[in-house]
């Protein structure tokens, strides 16, 4: 084929744009768009005009420089091709079939090559792959966690029960064939959906967390906690979200759905008396330890359900001027904005993932009196159609 280049695997590289397409597209169903990336921003930008410019403006959407291998989490199944040798890649959302990908363009450059030595040495050590239907089998998934700013890599090896064949011997051939592993876990999960994680651990070699940095601050990052899956465009996202908050020094400010405490780590940075509530055990450890780790004390976080949280501080009477919310899909829903209300915060700013519910949320904020004057689309998934947006969301005069 004229201007195609075939690279290793599954990518293709047009030799005029420079630009990757995947021969998995149809298959495997982890990217939804396969279009130029210009294209891609167009339809996004289109989107977010249609759904919510009845709001408020809606800038243009911070594309990404270079929208490939950007992932910095790697979940892999494992399952065997039908001459029986071990395969590794994802299963197909509507089948539930194991699809083989050997190579892709929206994961860390690290994954592909750990996710091979995985696969040699569980033939070798005879690790066999965990088959759902049958509940036969060892290794459910790997986990594969990186920072492009600190270099330090994790590997999450998921079992079915604590049994690990050749343990020992499958962390030292790890780390020999890949010495940039900082860390490896061993997670066990008896039951439960794919690609979940059980409640226990082993740390089978290194501190059992990665280090990213992010707008000048350190984050410690556990095998279990939420962080964003592309760091490049996070920063990005982030200093529109701190930038609409207008932090000064004081603000009080609460940071629902915390993660693991960057963007109120950020906020406490620039001087902001923080409070961070989440739901995630570990996620709450890890945003405690961040705290620490970057020298702050300006900023406490509770293990809590978000909406619960605020409830109790408004019947303490308590207030605060700025609330930051990034909800998961889902969204917040008409309990948490009540909840959110009652605290009357001058400026909510609202970091969603998914625009149909920040949609239905802006409308529910705005009956209760708060309207949007900022909208932010960024690109933080490139090749999908997710759509990530910043709102800051005004209280009206006289409420
Ligand atoms: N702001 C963080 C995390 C956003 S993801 C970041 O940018 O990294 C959403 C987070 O909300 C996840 O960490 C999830 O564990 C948490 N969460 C989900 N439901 C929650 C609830 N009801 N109350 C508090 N936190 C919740």
């Amino acid at each position: 084929m004229i201007g195609v280049t075939y690279l290793p695997g599954k990518i293709i590289q047009d030799k005029i744009t420079g630009e990757l397409r995947c021969r998995c597209f149809k298959r495997c169903g982890g990217c939804q768009l396969d279009e130029p990336y210009a294209d891609q921003t167009e339809r996004k930008q289109q989107r977010a005009q249609r759904m919510l410019s009845k709001f408020a403006p809606v800038n243009a959407i911070i594309p990404m420089d270079s929208p490939y291998n950007y992932r910095c989490k790697v979940q892999t199944v494992y399952g065997y091709d039908r001459y029986k040798r071990i395969i590794s890649g994802i299963y197909q959302s509507s089948s539930r079939k194991l699809v083989a990908v050997d190579d892709c363009m929206l994961e860390d450059v690290h994954a592909a090559t750990i996710t091979a030595t995985v696969r040699k040495l569980m033939k070798d050590m005879r690790i066999t792959p965990y088959d759902i239907s049958t509940g036969q089998g060892i290794l459910r998934h790997t986990l594969i966690r990186t920072s492009q700013t600190t270099g330090q890599v994790m590997l999450v090896v998921v079992t079915a029960s604590a049994m690990l064949p050749a343990k020992n011997n499958f962390v030292k051939a790890m780390l020999r064939a890949h010495p940039e592993i900082t860390t490896i876990v061993q997670n066990i999960c008896p039951d439960g959906m794919p690609l979940t994680l059980g409640s226990r651990s082993n740390i089978l070699y290194g501190r059992g967390y990665i280090e990213d940095e992010l707008c000048g601050c350190r984050f410690r990052i556990s095998p279990a906690s939420f962080y964003q899956v592309n760091p490049v465009q996070t920063e990005k996202l982030y200093t529109c979200a701190v930038q609409a908050a207008g932090i000064r020094e004081g603000t009080k400010v609460i940071d629902a759905y915390c993660g693991t405490g960057t963007i109120g780590i950020i906020c406490a940075k620039n001087g902001a008396e923080v409070t961070g509530v989440e739901l995630n055990t570990s996620a709450c450890r890890d945003a405690a330890a961040n705290a620490k780790l970057n020298g702050l004390e300006n900023i406490r976080f509770f293990n809590d359900d978000a909406g619960r949280f605020m409830q109790e501080m408004a019947a303490r009477g308590e207030s605060c001027d700025v609330l930051i919310m990034d909800p998961p899909r889902a969204g917040a829903g008409k309990e948490f904005i009540s909840c959110a209300v009652n605290l009357s915060p001058e400026k909510i700013v609202y970091v969603s993932c998914k625009i149909e519910t920040l949609e239905r949320d802006i409308k529910l904020f705005r009956q209760q009196g708060y309207n949007a004057s900022y909208i932010q689309p960024v690109d933080m998934f490139p090749h999908t159609v997710g759509i990530e947006t910043v709102v800051l969301l005004d209280r009206a005069k006289g409420q």
